[in-house]
């Protein structure tokens, strides 16, 4: 199969009306948002009437067979592009489930679908979110110690959990524990975990140095009980050892996506950097006399184009039904280096007035650094590839 990266006119359109919503709506707002360690509401409630939903499957996708189909990968990781160029950390308060989307898409039964994603269809907004993470266990999720215990038709839950996005404002959690750590992956179980079940409480929240209008939380989870109806998939699922692969299949659509938050970062960046080099000049000759430095930014619109292209691969192959575990870890390994590249180097290029907190480069510098941790660090998708390089060799 070829890959068509072609826009159908619809999806220009599409584009060209979120590019619109990035410029005028969000823009304005980055700076200031950042500043309160907050997204206005009313900015969250735009984004959800124009449609921004934040990974909700609706009714009618539900009932299309449960999961999104045909060219929503890719719509999406054009999407994200341009809202992350608006605002890194407004993308991620979006309201809707979020991160907690994907594991309620692929691991939930058909009426754990209908029961978890009905409230994003409702007017308020509501947020999901993923909690997998633990102060212990960020890289090696294999290694969680949050436990779970089946009582009854009940599942206890201990645990805490950190660095949870949009953790304290979520109506529910996709929380990972395990059964028995001894086990490794074979032992953990997702639940759904709903704002308000007793022994269910957000921690602290976290001070970052970068993306701070998002919230991070910490999670804690004390005796807390869920019915067995919140084991995501069923027990069924578990006994087919999927849990792991659940968890992991989520990555595989997300993180094409952040890696495209990435670029639309990066561009962000060059485009500043662009302005800027225009507009100045330097011992009494324009800045675009200096070759070496146009030949800064060239070197970060190639990257930026060779990232997306990776991003746009691995989305294709998503909506396609073709694994592409390799294919989006590349994407997440290569984007967001080359993104904090392109914000060094219009920050460089800026030199004293870059570094000032009025301007935004200096943000998006500070933004794009969680691009390379979050969805798993560059390191360990450098594993992920290695590991399916190794294996598909079938030298080892
Ligand atoms: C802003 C923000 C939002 C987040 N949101 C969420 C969320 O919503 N849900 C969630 O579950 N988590 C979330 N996380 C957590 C994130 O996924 C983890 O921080 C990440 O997986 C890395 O884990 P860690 O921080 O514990 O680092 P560690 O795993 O302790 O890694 C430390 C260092 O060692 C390296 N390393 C680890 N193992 C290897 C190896 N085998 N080989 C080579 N190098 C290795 C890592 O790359 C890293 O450089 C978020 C984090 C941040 C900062």
């Amino acid at each position: 199969m070829a890959i068509e990266f072609e826009l159908t006119q619809a999806q220009s359109q599409i584009r060209e009306m979120i590019r619109w919503f990035a410029r005028h709506e969000m823009r304005p707002i980055s700076l200031q948002a950042d500043r309160d360690h907050a997204i206005p509401d009313d900015l969250l409630l735009k984004m959800k009437r124009s449609g921004i939903s934040g990974g909700a499957l609706s009714k009618r996708e539900r009932e299309e067979g449960g999961q999104k189909v045909g060219e929503t990968n890719r719509m999406a990781v054009l999407a994200v592009e341009e809202l992350a160029w608006g605002d890194p950390a407004a993308i991620l308060s979006v309201p809707g489930p979020g991160l907690g989307g994907p594991p309620v898409r692929f691991m939930g039964t058909e009426a754990q679908k209908a029961r978890f994603f009905a409230i994003f269809e409702e007017e308020e907004m509501s947020w999901g979110a993923y909690a997998l993470t633990e102060p212990g266990a960020g890289s090696d999720v294999s290694g969680i110690r949050a436990s779970c215990r089946k009582e009854g038709d009940q599942w206890v839950i201990n645990g805490t959990k950190c660095f949870i996005t949009n953790g304290a404002r979520a109506a529910w959690v996709v929380c990972f524990a395990t059964v028995d750590p001894s086990l490794g992956r074979a032992g953990h179980r997702a639940f759904v975990v709903e704002r308000g079940t007793p022994g269910f409480r957000v921690g602290r929240i976290e001070e970052k140095m970068g993306l701070r209008a998002s919230e991070t939380a910490e999670l804690i989870f004390e005796n807390c009980r869920v019915p067995e109806e919140n084991l995501l998939g069923g027990e069924d699922y578990y006994t087919r050892k999927e849990g792991f692969v659940g968890a992991m299949k989520t990555f595989d659509s997300t993180r094409p996506m952040v890696a495209s938050m990435a670029v639309g970062i990066g561009r962000a960046a060059l485009e500043i950097g662009q302005d800027f080099f225009k507009a100045h000049y330097m011992t009494g000759r324009p800045i675009a006399r200096y070759r070496r430095i146009a030949s800064a930014l060239a070197q970060s619109q190639r990257e930026l184009d060779a990232a997306r292209l990776l991003c746009w691969r691995a989305a294709w192959m998503a909506d396609h039904q073709m694994p592409n575990a390799r294919e989006a870890a590349m994407s997440k390994a290569y984007a967001p280096p080359v993104a904090q590249r392109a914000c060094r180097r219009a920050l460089q290029l800026m030199a004293a007035s870059g570094v000032t907190g009025d301007l935004l480069v200096e943000k998006l510098f500070r933004d794009v650094k969680v691009y390379d941790i979050f969805e798993g660090t560059g390191q360990i998708q450098r594993i992920v590839i290695a590991k399916r390089l190794i294996h598909n060799l079938g030298r080892f």
